[in-house]
This record gives structure tokens, C-alpha cells and sequence, in this order.
């Protein structure tokens, strides 16, 4: 019988008695270009007299599709979330399915950094984890180990990494699977596991609910698949230990069709977008903490975009709409020089505004075409009693 590493010196994992346990990875050890991966946005100068123009952004609402899956066989996996991609959670970053030092995601493009073994969903905000969405179990299986106690809290991977050694996967539990599958859930909110080692889960079981402990940089549930030593990319079903798997080839997944169709989507999504007297940072975005709506005595009215996954080429047509119905705003971004994981696009007005309701309205372009689009009204009041108005999407 082979031991599981235990290193952890707080929120230690809890242990199954079962024999011939895989050597599982116990914890998540992130690596990789950091600029490829979460915590970048960019911005242009705001400098015109009257005009400000700016950085970039983008996102993702994916619609289900009715599926077959009572036809399925019941070893195939579903997603480990209880929520709907590219609406309530967000697919940020892929497994790297090249064993070198290149990197490429499961679909041919590059939603991964270097090293990464696993599917990270997110939520958009640290506050959003107050909604205890689902982490659920991936298919039927034994809980094997599980960790709580590990605080949910935003990490930088170069100042937190030797705060967290031992603990990167934060909250997590581990589930073996009847065909020698295990699947690993990391980075779950403290308090939530809701299963004990021994237990048997189904399918959609919930385990507990996705947060940032570990070394989290954003909010997310991190999904890692094995089979003994190997790590395997379950949207191709191709080991990731070995050769160089063939992108974009779903035939060997591992997934239903429901949950494949969903991962196989694009991972680019419109996180949020605002009108605000200056653009955000990223942090305070990530925070849940955006700023505050314009108001009539703001001495600009700035509307902003926040994107994931945005690809180079990719440019934003962000438009500012008065109360009137009268242009304010109308501006389309330079194409993007490279890749963003993270990416906050802007354009507004250098001047105070009415009050009234605003609409502003962005639109992705890739390929000179509307990739991805959302609407929102605004309103600005006076400085008190400031008001936001629900969005209405797509
Ligand atoms: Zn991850």
C-alpha cells in the first residue's frame, strides 16, 4: 500500500483506509509565463482632451444544448460544477497539453500556462463565493481524501508560493472512480466540503462549493483527472504525460456529450462591463469590488469591459448612449498585439454628464465580425442616491 504524502501543516487531508492507492499528486503547483495567465490588464493613455481610449476585453455566453446522456455510458464524467459555463462560471484556463515547454490547451489554442494538469472554472469575484456554487463529483466514485480549513484568499503565485507549500490545492477532495479514474477538486471555499473519506458519491454529488483557498489567484474549482501515475486530459481523454496529443480531437473524450460540448466551447467570455468616473483595476475587479457608477458631478464617464481569454486580433467597439438616445461614445479598439488571459478594454467622455440612463453597449470583434456582445443601462444621478439599473444581455 502506498502512503499519501501528508505535508500539510493545517487543514490536513483526511484519509480513506484503502489499499493500493494511486500516486496522486497531492497538491496544484502552478507555473508558467504568469503574463499568459491571470493577472494582466492593460490599458491605453488617457490623454485626448475630451476622448479617452483604451485597453481591451471580452467574453463568452454559451447556451445548453439537450443531450442524450441516459444513452451514455454512466463512467463518463460531467462537469465537477453545478452551474452553467460561460454564464454563471467560467472556463479560464485549460490543461497545457504539450509535455515540453510549448504550450497549447485541448483545443489548439493557448488558454493554459506551462505545467498546468487541469480545468480551472471560475466565478468572476472573490464575493461571488458567497454563493457556495457547486463543486460537484465528476462520476461515481469513493472519496479518497479531503482537506478543509485552508482560508479563501486571493494569492500571487511568486509572493504566496512559499507561504502555501504543501497547501497550493487549498480546500480539495479526492475521488476514485470505478474504472481506477481519480479525480482531484482544488481550491475549494473553507467550510464547504460536505463529503468524508469512505463515502460513495454520484454523479453530480456535491462536494462542496468553488472558492480561492490555496494558491488561487481568482476564484475557481480546479478539476485534474489520473489514472495511477498518469495525468490525463479528460476533454481528449490523451495522457498528458507522454506524447504530444492531438489537439481538437474529441473522439477519445472522457466526458458526456453534454459536458464536452460545454468544455469545447470557446473559453473567451465578457465578465462584466460598467460606466464608472475612471477605468478599473483588475484587482479590484477580481475583489468584486468594482468602483462606484459615474454621477452627474464625475468629471468623466468611462465604459469599460472585462474579458477573459481575449485572442490577438481581437478588438472591442465599446458605444456610450445619452439619455436621449444621441451618441456619446463610440470607439473601436486597436487589434490586440497578443493574448490576454485578463483583459479590460475602455473608451469614454473627459467631461461631467446629465443625469439620466445610460446605455452602453460592447461588442468583441474578431475577424471583423460581432463575436460576443453585451448591453447595460446606467443610471448616473446625482452625486447621492445613486442608483444601478439591471443589465439586459446579449
Ligand atoms: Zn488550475
Amino acid at each position: 500500500m502506498r502512503r499519501w504524502p501528508d505535508h500539510a501543516p493545517f487543514g490536513r487531508w483526511a484519509s480513506a483506509s484503502m489499499p493500493e492507492l494511486p500516486a496522486l499528486p497531492e497538491v496544484e503547483v502552478f507555473g508558467g509565463d504568469p503574463v499568459n495567465r491571470i493577472s494582466h490588464c492593460e490599458r491605453g493613455n488617457m490623454s485626448r482632451p475630451g476622448a479617452i481610449l483604451g485597453g481591451v476585453l471580452l467574453g463568452t455566453c454559451l447556451a445548453f444544448s439537450p443531450d442524450a446522456i441516459a444513452t451514455e455510458p454512466m463512467n463518463r464524467l460531467g462537469l465537477p460544477v453545478d452551474c452553467e459555463p460561460g454564464r454563471d462560471c467560467f472556463v479560464q484556463q485549460m490543461p497545457d497539453t504539450e509535455p515540453g515547454p510549448g504550450l497549447s490547451d485541448p483545443l489548439c489554442g493557448l488558454a493554459s500556462y506551462d505545467g498546468h494538469d487541469g480545468w480551472d472554472i471560475r466565478l468572476r469575484t472573490l464575493a461571488d463565493i458567497a454563493q457556495n456554487v457547486p463543486v460537484v463529483a465528476v462520476a461515481r466514485g469513493l472519496v479518497l481524501r479531503r482537506r478543509d480549513g485552508v482560508p479563501d484568499r486571493l494569492s500571487d503565485r511568486n509572493s504566496s508560493k512559499t507561504a502555501l507549500k504543501g497547501r497550493e490545492c487549498g480546500n480539495g477532495v479526492i475521488v476514485r472512480h470505478e474504472d481506477g479514474l481519480v479525480s482531484q477538486y482544488c481550491h475549494l471555499k473553507m467550510g464547504s466540503i460536505a463529503v468524508q473519506p469512505g463515502m460513495m458519491v454520484e454523479r453530480g454529488e456535491r462536494l462542496g462549493a468553488i472558492g480561492a483557498s490555496g494558491l488561487a489567484e481568482f476564484p475557481h474549482v480546479h478539476l485534474s483527472i489520473h489514472r495511477e501515475d498518469e495525468r490525463i486530459e479528460p476533454l481528449t481523454g490523451q495522457s498528458l504525460n507522454r506524447r504530444t496529443p492531438d489537439c481538437g480531437d474529441l473522439t477519445g473524450s472522457l466526458f458526456t456529450n453534454l459536458a464536452r460540448d460545454q468544455l469545447a466551447r470557446t473559453p473567451l467570455a465578457i465578465l462584466k462591463i460598467g460606466l464608472t468616473e475612471a477605468p478599473p483595476a483588475l484587482d479590484e475587479l477580481v475583489l468584486g469590488e468594482p468602483p462606484a457608477i459615474a454621477t452627474s458631478a464625475s468629471n468623466a464617464m468611462i465604459a469599460w469591459v472585462w474579458a477573459i481569454n481575449v485572442e490577438a486580433g481581437d478588438r472591442f467597439k465599446i458605444h456610450i448612449v445619452r439619455p436621449d438616445g444621441s451618441l456619446l461614445v463610440e470607439h473601436t479598439s486597436e487589434p490586440l498585439a497578443r493574448r490576454k488571459a485578463n483583459y479590460i478594454a475602455y473608451a469614454g467622455h473627459k467631461r461631467s454628464a446629465m443625469p439620466g440612463s445610460y446605455t452602453v453597449s460592447v461588442k468583441m470583434l474578431r475577424d471583423n465580425t460581432s463575436f460576443i456582445s453585451e448591453t447595460r443601462t446606467f443610471k448616473v444621478t446625482e452625486p447621492r442616491g445613486v442608483v444601478s439599473m439591471p443589465g439586459a444581455f446579449r
